[in-house]
C-alpha cells in the first residue's frame, strides 16, 4: 500500500516526525541515504522544551535513563543561565548524545508502524495536485528532513538566504592519556579561545576547541591529532586516541518558505546556524512535533489543507529568533580581549531569566504549564478545564484557540 507521507532523512527530525505521523494513524516511509546509522553524535543536549515534547509522548523517562548528565542550567555564549526558576516541569538540560536520542526515536516510530529504510537517498521528486512521487513511490506528501544540504529543499527551488560561516571550530571524540574531567561543565570562553571537554561513556571525551588556530582553518581542512593535542595541553590534558574529529562553522541560513504545495522542510533542511547554546537538534524535534499531527489530521480528513499553512507561520519565526540568538553568541565567542570585555559588560546587563527562556526554547508561548502531559500521549486533541471554562488543547499541547496561546492551562 502506498504511504501517506515520505520523509527524507532519518536524523532526529525525520525520526520524530515519523513517530508523530504514525501515532496520528498515517502510513509513513522514511528514506535514509546512509546504509546504517552512523552512531556518531553532533548534538549532546536536550533543552527543557524538548523534554516537554518527549514527555508529551511518554518518551522522556527512557531518554533520561539513557542520559549521562542532567544540568540545571544552560548557557549563552558561555554565560551561565539558571534554568531552575523556569516555568516548566523540566527545568534542566539533558546531557545525552544525539545517537541515543535517534535510537530511541527510531524504536518508537517503528513500534507505531513507521517503515524506516536505510541506504535509499531521495535525489529527486515530482509533485502534482494530488501527491508526490519519489523514485516510483507515490505518496500524499514529502517532508525534507535531509539536513543542511537538503536535496528536497534544493529541488523545491526554495531560497536559503543567510551567510556562510565566519567562525570555525573543532569537534572531536577522543580518549585521554590520564585523567579527564568527571563532570559536565559549561563552555568557558577566554580571550585566547575556548576549550570544552565533556566525559561521555567508555572513557571517551567530547572536545570542542575554538581558538586562533581553528579560526584560521577552513571547514573542510582535516583535523590533525597535533592540533587537538595542543588544544588539550592548554588545560593540562594529554591526548590519547582520536575517535573522530571534524570542523564546523557558524554558517547561518533559513529557508524562505517551509511549504511548497505538498512538500515541507523541517530541521536542518529548513535552518542552519552555529551550535552555540545547543539548539539545532532541539529546533528540529519541535518542527516535527508541530508538523506531524497537522499532517495526520489532514490525512484523516479531520482538518482542511489550510491547517498545513500554519506550520510555516508558527515555526519560521521561532527558528528566526534562534538564528538571531546564535549570531549574537557567535560574536561574543570570538577569541579576543575586546570581545571578552563586551561579554563581561553584557553579562552584567542582561535579563538572565528572559535569555534562559529563549535558549531553553520556552519563549514562544507557555503551552504546557499545569497540563497533565499524559493526556497528550495519544497525539490527539483534548478538551481540558481552565479557570475560564473548557478549552481545546492541540496534540502539541498548545491551546487551539489562539487567544489562549501563551496562557496558562489549568
Ligand atoms: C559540532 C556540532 C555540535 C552540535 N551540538 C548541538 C547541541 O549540543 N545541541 C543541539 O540541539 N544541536 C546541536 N547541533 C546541531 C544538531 O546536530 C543538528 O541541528 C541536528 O542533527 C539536525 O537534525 P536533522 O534531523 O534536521 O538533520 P541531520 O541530523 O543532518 O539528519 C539528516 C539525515 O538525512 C540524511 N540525508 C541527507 N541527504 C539525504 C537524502 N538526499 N536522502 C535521504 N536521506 C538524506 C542524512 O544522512 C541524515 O541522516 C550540533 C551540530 C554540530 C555540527
Amino acid at each position: 500500500m502506498s504511504p501517506d507521507v515520505i520523509v527524507a532523512g532519518a536524523g532526529p527530525t525525520g525520526l520524530m516526525l515519523a513517530g508523530e505521523l504514525a501515532l496520528g494513524g498515517a502510513r509513513v516511509v522514511v528514506l535514509e541515504r546512509l546504509a546504517a546509522r552512523s552512531g556518531q553524535s553532533k548534538a549532546l543536549n536536550l533543552q527543557p522544551c524538548s523534554a516537554e515534547v518527549l514527555a508529551s509522548r511518554g518518551l522522556l523517562d527512557d531518554i533520561l535513563a539513557l542520559a549521562p548528565a542532567r544540568l540545571p542550567r544552560g548557557h549563552f555564549a558561555g554565560i551561565p543561565l539558571d534554568y531552575s526558576q523556569l516555568d516548566t516541569p523540566f527545568p534542566y538540560q539533558i546531557g545525552i548524545p544525539q545517537a541515543r536520542v535517534e535510537e530511541r526515536l527510531a524504536e518508537w516510530a517503528r513500534s507505531l508502524g513507521a517503515d524506516i529504510r536505510y541506504g535509499t537517498a531521495v535525489e529527486s521528486f515530482e509533485q502534482d495536485e494530488t501527491g508526490v512521487t519519489v523514485d516510483g513511490v507515490r505518496a500524499g506528501y514529502l517532508v525534507g528532513c535531509d539536513g543542511a544540504h537538503s536535496a528536497v529543499r534544493k529541488q523545491s527551488g526554495v531560497d536559503f538566504p543567510g551567510r556562510d560561516g565566519r567562525v570555525c571550530a573543532v569537534v572531536a571524540d577522543v580518549t585521554l592519556a590520564g585523567a579527564g574531567p568527571a563532570e559536565w561543565a559549561l563552555p568557558a570562553p577566554k580571550a585566547g579561545g575556548m576549550l570544552t571537554v565533556l566525559p561521555l561513556d567508555g572513557g571517551v571525551f567530547r572536545v570542542l576547541a575554538a581558538g586562533p588556530v581553528q579560526m584560521a582553518a577552513a571547514r573542510t581542512d582535516p583535523v590533525p591529532a597535533a592540533e587537538l593535542a595542543d588544544a588539550l595541553a592548554g588545560d593540562g590534558l594529554t591526548l590519547g586516541e582520536v575517535r573522530w574529529a571534524s570542523r564546523f562553522t557558524d554558517a547561518t541560513r533559513q529557508a524562505a518558505r517551509y511549504r511548497t504545495g505538498r512538500v515541507f522542510l523541517a530541521g536542518d533542511a529548513a535552518h542552519i546556524h552555529s551550535p552555540a547554546g545547543g539548539q539545532g537538534l532541539n529546533l528540529g524535534l519541535q518542527d516535527a512535533f508541530n508538523l506531524g499531527w497537522k499532517l495526520a489530521e489532514v490525512i484523516r480528513g479531520e482538518s482542511g489543507d489550510e491547517l498545513l499553512d500554519s506550520y510555516h507561520a508558527e515555526r519560521h519565526p521561532v527558528a528566526a529568533r534562534v538564528l538571531q540568538s546564535t549570531r549574537a553568541q557567535g560574536i561574543l565567542l570570538v577569541p579576543d580581549d575586546d570581545v571578552t570585555a563586551l561579554r563581561e559588560v553584557f553579562t552584567e546587563l542582561i535579563d538572565a531569566r528572559a535569555l534562559a527562556e529563549r535558549v531553553a526554547g520556552l519563549d514562544h508561548g507557555h503551552r504546557f504549564p499545569g497540563l497533565d502531559l499524559t493526556v497528550l500521549h495519544d497525539g490527539r486533541r483534548h478538551v481540558v478545564a481552565t479557570a475560564d471554562g473548557p478549552i481545546e488543547v492541540r496534540p502539541d499541547g498548545f491551546a487551539a484557540v489562539p487567544a489562549y496561546c501563551g496562557s496558562r492551562v489549568a
